[in-house]
């Protein structure tokens, strides 16, 4: 394996002068004193440059089974090499996944530096057909992401992004042209939602869809989660099914999955029945590839 490195300097931002700089890698666009941290908590301005201080210390690498990401219609069968950091650019309030999206900067020199040539070995040694960047937000990890799906190109390997499709666009088409397959969470179809549950905006994510399907011609699937009395109306899921018929096509495969309460989060689990009634709509307007995810 390769030598730890120094922090790796990241291009995404901009200087605003005193020392402070804007990222500009999402559309957060964190305002940064030096010394500070971007809210992702991986970010840091270093004497007026921003730091990725996750590159090359991945926090969770398994091998999993495809389907697992999840995508149903994208190499069935093959074995994923999946990696994740810590850091999450979102903030959403009922996050299943705390445990590395609210760790940052203390953390992740726990584990030892792999660069983008040693995971595309270690995939390649597990007999993985792809690498799947995974677990938390890829965005905070976007260069090293970046890096490896570059690799894993040359080496003959596909390439999988599980992500909340926030991002900026030029870092968006840098990442997503090397992505084969994608599957994209999208949490409601309400800006209010994105607002006041994540801190984030709707349309941007809407443009990553957009970008996978009609620009980078990624394979493409979508994830909701569905919340009971926070984003289960009838309403807003005909919207979603309607934008996705639109602008995706009635053959994108559809993923609803049941919430589980987590953290101090109020709502209470979905029920199969709410699932179901879901899938019943999708049917009747028309799309085929729907999962129901999460059901215990
Ligand atoms: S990537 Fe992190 S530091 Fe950069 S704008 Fe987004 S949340 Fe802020």
């Amino acid at each position: 394996m390769s030598s730890a490195q120094d922090y790796f300097y990241s291009p995404y931002f901009e200087p605003l002068g005193k020392g402070e700089l804007r990222c500009t890698l999402c559309p957060r666009q964190c305002r940064i004193k030096p010394g500070d941290l971007g809210r992702c908590l991986v970010r840091r301005n270093v004497a007026g440059r921003l730091q990725s201080l996750v590159y090359g210390h991945p926090a969770a690498l398994q091998v999993d089974p495809i389907e697992k990401k999840p995508l149903h219609y994208w190499k069935p069968g093959s074995r994923t090499f999946s990696l994740g950091t810590f850091g999450c650019n979102m903030s959403c309030l009922y996050c299943q996944n705390e445990h590395l999206s609210r760790s940052g900067s203390q953390r992740q020199q726990e584990y030892s530096y792999l660069s983008p040539a040693d995971i595309v070995r270690l995939a390649k040694l597990k007999n993985c057909a792809s690498i799947a960047f995974t677990y938390n937000e890829p965005t905070v990890f976007q260069e090293y992401a970046l890096h490896i799906a570059k690799e894993a190109k040359k080496a003959g390997l596909g390439t999988v992004l599980v992500s909340n499709g926030w991002i900026m666009p030029e870092a968006r088409q840098e990442l997503y042209e090397y992505i084969d397959a994608a599957n994209i969470d999208i949490k409601a179809f309400s800006e209010e939602f994105y607002r006041k549950l994540c801190g984030a905006s709707l349309a941007d994510v809407l443009e990553s869809c957009r970008h996978l399907r009609h620009v980078s011609k990624s394979h493409l699937e979508i994830t909701n989660l569905v919340i009971p009395g926070y984003n289960d109306e009838p309403e807003l899921i005909v919207k979603l099914l309607d934008w996705v018929g639109q602008e995706l096509g009635k053959d994108t495969p559809l993923h609803f999955s049941a919430y589980y309460p987590a953290g101090g989060f109020e709502a209470p689990p979905t029920s199969p029945h709410t699932l179901r009634r879901i899938e019943n709509r999708a049917k009747e307007r028309g799309f085929s590839r729907i999962s129901l995810g999460n059901l215990r």
